[in-house]
C-alpha cells in the first residue's frame, strides 16, 4: 500500500482519482486505507494518486506495508468481489 506523508497540502486531487476509494481526508491531511490500496494493481499500470499529486514525493510506498504484486492482485480480487 502507499502512504501519504506530511508533505500533503490537502489539495484533494488524489481522492476522486483512486479506483478503490482508498483515500479520504484524515484529521489533518489526506490518508490511505491500507486495506483498500492495491497500488492501483487491477486498474492502472502505475499508482494514479502519485501521478496526480502536485507535490513530489508526498505519496510513497508505505515502508510498513510492502506487498508483492501477487498480494496486491489478491487484494484487488477480494475488493472486487465485495463491491
Ligand atoms: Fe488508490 Fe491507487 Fe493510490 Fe492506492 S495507489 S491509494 S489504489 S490511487
Ligand atoms: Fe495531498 Fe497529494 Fe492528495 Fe493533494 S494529491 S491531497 S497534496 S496527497
Amino acid at each position: 500500500a502507499l502512504l501519504i506523508t506530511t508533505r500533503c497540502i490537502n489539495c484533494d486531487m488524489c481522492e476522486p482519482e483512486c479506483p478503490n476509494q482508498a483515500i479520504s481526508m484524515g484529521e489533518t491531511i489526506y490518508q490511505i486505507d491500507v486495506d483498500r490500496c492495491t497500488e492501483c494493481v487491477g486498474h492502472y499500470d502505475a499508482p494514479t494518486c502519485q501521478s496526480v499529486c502536485p507535490i513530489t514525493n508526498t505519496i510513497i510506498t508505505d515502508p510498513q506495508q510492502t506487498e508483492t504484486k501477487d498480494a496486491l492482485w489478491e487484494k484487488f480480487v477480494t475488493l472486487w468481489h465485495s463491491a
